[in-house]
């Protein structure tokens, strides 16, 4: 579905990514995995087209996509999350669902200043889509409640429903636990599974092994912005270059 070839970016002398040749397949879940500061956002930051890459290529479902603005990217099928949580906390639920769906539509200024027949048709069109997101996450019933009202884990499931609204075919999901108790991590957990069963492919940044280990399809370990090892959770936890990698952080 995804493939990176000799992926890098470099910020003046650290090299954040260095020469990452990776493949993320359709309906799996895919777990990028690393110490502090291996590399996992900045990689989700250039598939996502937040970061133009100092070197290498992207493809997303046979097409380059290397260097496509942020929009087109969400455009093509892929959507993301945040590590911090980059809700609007005083608008309501449905509304910061609505504003994922718009970055597909790119309902432009000037269509939403003069409010014209497409802006109208737009915002009927976001409505239904981000709806149909907060029924995936299971926050349907709270669509009108303001966003900063809800629990931590619910203000994470609109930051995944602003993602799912843009209709991706990949979710990129930056540490989607963070924060959350165990409980809490069950659940979302669970959330994961169903969206995957229902077609869509994840790929998700995560620090924590033992978290991924029970819910990964494939792993892929990054170390001080190169990639270490790439397989299945029970490979991955066993290779020696992983545990010197998690020892040594
Ligand atoms: P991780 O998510 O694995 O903890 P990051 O991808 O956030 O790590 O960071 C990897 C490295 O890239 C770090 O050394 C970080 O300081 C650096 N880095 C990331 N983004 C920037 C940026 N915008 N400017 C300068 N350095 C950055
Ligand atoms: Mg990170």
């Amino acid at each position: 579905m995804l493939e990176v070839q000799n992926l890098g970016i470099r910020f003046g002398g650290n090299h954040a990514v260095q020469d990452v040749t990776a493949s993320i397949e359709a309906g799996q879940i895919t777990a990028i995995i690393g110490p502090n500061g291996a590399g996992k956002s900045t990689f989700f930051n250039l598939i996502s087209g937040f970061y133009q890459p100092t070197t290498g290529r992207i493809r997303f479902l046979g097409q380059d996509i290397t260097r496509l603005p942020t929009h087109e990217v969400v455009a093509r099928g892929i959507a993301r999350t945040f590590q911090t949580t980059t809700i609007y906390k005083e608008l309501s639920v449905l509304e910061n669902a609505m504003i994922g769906h718009r970055v597909r539509t790119r309902a432009g200024l000037w269509d939403a200043l003069l409010r014209t027949g497409r802006e109208r048709r737009d915002e009927e069109e976001s409505r239904s889509g981000g709806m149909a997101a907060l029924e995936r996450v299971g926050l349907a019933g709270q669509a009108h409640q303001l966003a900063g009202a809800l629990t931590q884990e619910g203000q994470k499931r609109v930051g995944i429903a602003m993602a799912l609204s843009s209709d991706p075919k990949l979710l990129l999901l930056d540490e989607p636990a963070a924060g959350m108790n165990p409980e809490e991590t069950v659940n979302l957990m669970a959330l994961i599974r169903d969206l995957v069963a229902g077609g869509l492919s994840v790929a998700l940044v995560e620090h924590k092994m033992s978290l991924v280990m029970g819910l990964a399809d494939e792993i892929l370990v990054l170390h001080h912005g190169q990639k270490i090892a790439e397989g299945p959770p029970n490979q991955v936890s066993r290779d020696p270059a992983v545990i010197e990698a998690y020892l040594g952080s």
